[in-house]
């Protein structure tokens, strides 16, 4: 078993290089004979007793999925395949004609939308006490659905079509070239060195109203002398959204790509800010030979603090309330550097929501949700402004650039923008520093490419 933020690998290029794995091409589970000891036996471990339901912010919120119903029709739907196999293998008499084919699962034991509408928001698997994999049985799903049928919501093929031609889901790489030299961010070139590797991510590239969170960390990483750099015109997508999205050749194909790009470079660690690249970075990359330091930057921003390289003296006078991000909380058990940042803060009033730490609950956009708006029941964002504004907190705080955007989506859709507004941890760290803290697109990283 890998660490908990990865997802098994299936080796697509040795496949397709091999003729006679290139006959039997498979990837995913698409029928019964697909499926591993393991993914059997979760179902027999089920007891049924509904905790990962309880805790599933798509089923709490009516859309069509509850953890517990999937694994148990996954087992009702297994057993009948095997005695339907038996009997047509047995007496041929008793062989039922019309179920003489194996069935796809998908379709069969339930609709497809049960498992697109999956968050991957580990919520299930945190409170299961039978230690079912309800993840890797919904990916596994996906896999097959996309990769031997073509199968999936039209939102996210679109974003996968962008991802194979540009390099990410978002838009042309130029423009990313284009605003990292407009705005002279450091870029480390290949054979040159710096100590902070700093992945800016695409949904911070792409979105003026997201690259404060860039030039935020930038100021940050910079006034403590760390020598932070990016890397330019390199940085293509981290690949995650394919992964998660079902389409193992896509993710392949980018990660093995940008890991021959950062190996060109010399550095101490790579520093992301969003939840999503992280756990990618740290959990599924070592699965294709990275061996470099992954850290998040709350972690490094707390350390900074602690080594006393940052100055916190300007009050930041506002009530604060922490959003767990899934990929971060849940995933790589980072809970305490975010908060632990914010208390050292003077100023800030630090309250929590009903649902905090590992019972924080999705901001809607894992699983690929940020590239599919399936309209079921409450938005999981709306849900999570509501239990945020009964806390009185003015802010909203994330580590995670998409939790950011769907909390901003939320705030607006509740007509909350007089009274709360959602910022990533760095900004509130600038404004302690006593520096503007970069909230628009006209913030140019003056003085920062000097320093
Ligand atoms: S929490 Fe685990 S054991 Fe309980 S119903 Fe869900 S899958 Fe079954
Ligand atoms: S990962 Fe989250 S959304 Fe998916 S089934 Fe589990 S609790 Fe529900």
């Amino acid at each position: 078993m890998g660490p908990k933020g990865s997802l098994p690998r299936v080796d697509i290029e040795a496949m397709l290089n091999d003729e006679k794995s290139a006959e039997n091409f498979n990837v995913g589970v698409s029928e019964v004979k697909d499926l591993t000891w393991k993914q059997r036996l979760d179902y027999d471990s089920c007891i049924r007793c509904g905790r990962c339901q309880d805790n599933c912010p798509a089923y709490q919120n009516k859309h069509p999925l509850s953890p517990k119903k999937l694994i148990n029709d996954l087992k009702d739907f297994s057993w009948k395949e095997f005695a339907q196999a038996k009997a047509n293998k047995g007496n041929g008499a008793e062989a039922d004609q019309a179920n003489a084919e194996p069935k796809l699962i998908v379709g069969s034991a339930f609709p497809a939308e049960t498992i697109w509408e999956c968050r991957t928001c580990r919520a299930c698997m945190e409170v299961c006490p039978a230690r079912i994999d309800h993840i890797p049985q919904i990916m596994e799903l996906r896999r097959a659905e996309v990769m031997m049928r073509g199968q999936l919501p039209q939102d996210a093929a679109i974003a996968l079509k962008t991802m194979e031609k540009t390099g990410n889901p978002f838009g042309p790489q130029e423009a990313r070239s284009t605003w990292i030299k407009e705005q002279q961010i450091p870029v480390v070139g290949p054979g040159e060195e710096c100590e902070a590797l700093f992945w800016i991510g695409c949904c911070t590239t792409y979105d003026v109203c997201k690259q404060k969170i860039a030039y935020n960390v930038l100021k940050i990483l910079i006034s403590a002398g760390v020598k932070v750099a990016v890397l330019g015109d390199d940085e293509n997508c981290c690949a995650d959204p394919a992964r998660v999205l079902g389409d193992e050749n896509i993710f392949q194909m980018l990660v093995k790509k940008q890991l021959e790009l950062i190996k060109t470079r010399k550095f101490k660690y790579l520093v992301a800010h969003c939840a999503h690249c992280y756990n990618v970075f740290k959990n599924e990359y070592p699965q294709f030979g990275a061996d470099f330091p992954v850290k998040h930057h709350t972690e490094v921003i707390l350390d900074l603090i602690k080594e006393g390289r940052l100055k916190l003296e300007v009050p930041v006078e506002k009530t604060i309330t922490y959003h767990d991000p899934c990929y971060l909380g849940r995933y790589n058990g980072i809970y305490d550097q975010p908060r632990e940042i914010l208390k050292s803060i003077k100023g800030i009033k630090l309250v929590e929501m009903k649902h905090n730490r590992e019972k924080g609950i999705c901001c809607g956009a894992g699983g690929g949700h940020y590239w599919m708006d399936i309209p079921n029941g409450e938005r999981l964002n709306v849900t999570r402004v509501k239990e945020a504004q009964d806390t009185g907190a003015q802010v909203v705080a994330v580590g995670c650039v998409y939790c950011l955007h769907m909390i901003d989506d939320a705030i607006k859709i509740l007509n909350l923008d007089e009274k709360m507004m959602v910022q990533d941890v760095s900004e509130l760290v600038v404004e302690a520093m006593g520096g503007l803290a970069e909230s628009s697109e006209q913030c140019a990283l003056e003085g920062i490419a000097a320093a």
